[in-house]
């Protein structure tokens, strides 16, 4: 990924500039680097783009808070969801995403605020919010199914910033009322009958200003973390089975709780085993002798190997059962079955000597046949 500018900079507006700041400054630049005003410059083009891309988050107030609090990393695509930044994706097998258990909070919030003149409402929305809950897919291998597995994940997360203890104050910094919601947090906007409450967007709501703010969190009292963690995989466990570790998610705004991490479990297909639920399956090939006069076979168990005898004249497809050699039923002692079954192997080459022998043999089964070494080594078959 190549380093992007800040938005900020590239419309050369403070990190406060109010929302009319940041429209003035975009139309000035939009002008100058209008691509009608510089043909074929290839330079201006780009700068023209950067200025648009820059405005088109920075105007819209729900990506400048993502984008203030997370910078670029925020707002990848597909990242964002309702309640706005809800993870981030973070190598392999990880990525964010968020429950909704707060926006499901937001809207229950909505119909009362409604009904009660949006006192709650505003109550909710300035207090603190549980962070994100976070995912996290884990392959494991059918062994480790079988007997449990504890295994490492590292993932990041957001945690309180370590420098300013979530302040987002530093020694520097000093408080001091909004001046442009005038300390309330809100901004109210009339549009014919309705008047909205919004929240303000250069306190964020908090009513108050951070001057020389934490720069490790640039004032937000959040930073990224990478996290180690040991999990234990129970036995038993299928294709999507769910770990929730709480508290491991994001850290919420404002002193809110961490959210949670869930670990999605995926069962890696075994190259030996196919499963069912908790039975096992496996095909064993034995040679058409084998089940014709019957053997002691030595099968592969995911306990290892173990020995099966099959009767005289078994048959393709024949179904055995090992009792108790399948996986375990999580949360029990039980255990379920393994399933056998044959498939049989005909001889794909074979000397003239055993061939004759073959014949002889299926002549004392009463075979009607007769073996001729010049036509090509066929069976010529005598229908009666
Ligand atoms: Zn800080
Ligand atoms: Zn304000």
């Amino acid at each position: 990924m190549t380093t992007k500018r800040d938005y900020y900079e590239i419309l050369g507006v403070n990190r406060s500039a109010a929302e009319s700041e940041i429209k003035a400054a975009y139309r000035k630049l939009a002008l100058k680097y209008h691509p009608d005003r510089n043909p074929n410059n290839k330079e201006t083009e780009a700068k023209f783009k950067e200025i648009n891309e820059a405005y088109e988050i920075l105007k819209d107030s729900k990506k400048r808070d993502i984008y203030d609090k997370f910078g670029h990393a925020g707002l990848n695509p597909g990242m964002n969801t309702e309640s706005g930044f809800s993870g981030f994706s973070s190598g392999q097998g990880f990525e964010g995403f968020d429950f909704n258990f707060g926006g499901g909070e937001d809207i229950f919030e909505d119909i009362l605020g409604g009904l009660f003149g949006g006192r709650r409402k505003q109550r909710a929305k300035r207090g603190p919010k549980r962070g994100a809950d976070l995912q996290y897919t884990l392959k494991v291998k059918l062994s480790e199914v079988a007997f449990g597995a504890e295994r490492e994940i590292n993932f990041e997360h957001l945690v309180i910033c370590n420098q300013c203890n979530g302040t987002g104050k530093t020694s520097k910094s000093k408080t001091e009322k909004c001046h442009h919601c005038g300390g309330t947090g809100d901004i109210r906007i009339s549009r014919g009958f309705f008047t909205s409450i919004q929240t303000c967007h250069y306190c964020k709501g908090r009513g108050e200003i951070i001057t020389n703010p934490c720069e490790n969190c640039r004032g937000t009292g959040i930073m990224r973390q990478n996290k180690r963690l040991f999990v234990k995989i129970p036995a038993g466990v299928d294709n999507g089975s769910t770990l929730r570790l709480r508290h491991e998610g994001n850290i919420g705004e404002m002193g809110g709780e961490a959210g949670d991490l869930f670990v999605i479990l995926q069962v890696i297909n075994d190259t030996k085993f196919q499963r069912k639920n908790e039975n096992l399956f496996y095909d064993i090939e034995i040679s058409f002798v084998q089940s014709a006069i019957g053997a002691e076979l030595e099968v592969p168990t995911i306990d290892g190997i173990a020995n099966m005898k099959i009767p005289a004249g078994t048959q393709y497809g024949t179904i055995f059962k090992l009792r108790e050699k399948g996986l375990p039923i999580l949360g029990t002692k039980k255990r379920g079955d393994l399933f056998i079954k044959t498939k049989i192997l005909v001889p794909q080459k074979m000397n003239s000597e055993q061939k004759k022998k073959l014949i002889e043999f299926a002549k004392s089964m009463g075979e009607n046949i007769d073996f001729d070494e010049e036509d090509n080594g066929f069976i010529k078959n005598f229908f009666k």
